[in-house]
């Protein structure tokens, strides 16, 4: 057996035993992402039956799904967007873009779905752990923000919230924060939501426990 095939049926069976401890219900997708790896090793994956894959640069992002085109691969990109790779990103066409840190970049992204004619999904990407270095909207303000971009963006699909586990070693930390945005999650349900993006190689097990139904793992599969 390789170790991209083991690292997968790892990742895969430690996700399936914290998915258990919450529900036989909770279902959990394994988005794969691959900016630490070759095109190579995405193809190897796809063939072992990996079909969701995540980028969080348009370049990177670009290139992959042209070179990949004929694999009927989901490609998510999950980086912070900047607003002159909008259109890029729109050709692109992914199935669900999980950084929408702002109702200003929502509003951008409208603008150009719009005169386009296409419609693009989306999570608002939350900073629950509040550091300065991560993008997103404060958990206060979420719930407002979010309800914005649907009264305001008509050409983006609102799915879910996204939020990055805080940078610390502290595991009840990290755990606070993924509660948070799951709380959120819960309230903006009336409102379509349903996809929680958390939980990354570090902390994608206490994700779930915490409710995450979509984990974002690159380094323990593809390193
Ligand atoms: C790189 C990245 C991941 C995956 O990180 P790992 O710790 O390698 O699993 C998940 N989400 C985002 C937004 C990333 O940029």
């Amino acid at each position: 057996m390789n170790t991209l095939e083991e690292n997968l049926d790892r990742v895969i069976r430690n996700i399936e035993k914290a998915r258990l401890s919450v529900s036989g219900h909770h279902i959990v997708k394994l988005v794969a992402v691959g900016k630490y790896t070759d095109i190579e090793n995405i193809k190897t994956l796809y063939e072992l039956g990996q079909r969701a894959f995540g980028e969080n640069q348009v370049q990177q992002l670009e290139i992959r799904v042209k070179e990949l085109s004929e694999l009927p691969i989901e490609w998510h990109m999950i980086g912070t967007l900047q607003k002159n790779k909008i259109n890029k990103l729109i050709k692109l066409n992914p199935f669900l873009i999980h950084s929408i840190d702002s109702l200003e970049l929502a509003l951008a992204l409208n603008k150009k779905l719009q005169s386009s004619n296409v419609k693009l999904s989306g999570l608002l990407q939350i900073n629950s752990s509040q550091e300065a270095t991560k993008s997103g909207v404060e958990t206060e303000r979420a719930i407002d923000i979010y309800q914005a971009i649907q009264a305001q963006c008509k050409n983006l699909n609102l799915q879910g919230v996204m939020s990055i586990g805080a940078n610390s070693d502290d595991r009840s930390e990290v755990q606070r924060n993924f509660k948070t945005t799951y709380t959120v999650f819960e309230k903006l349900k009336k409102n379509g939501a349903n996809i929680c993006s958390m939980g990354m190689s570090g902390d994608y097990e206490l994700a779930i426990q915490c409710g995450s139904n979509l984990v974002r793992v690159g380094s323990k599969i593809f390193r």
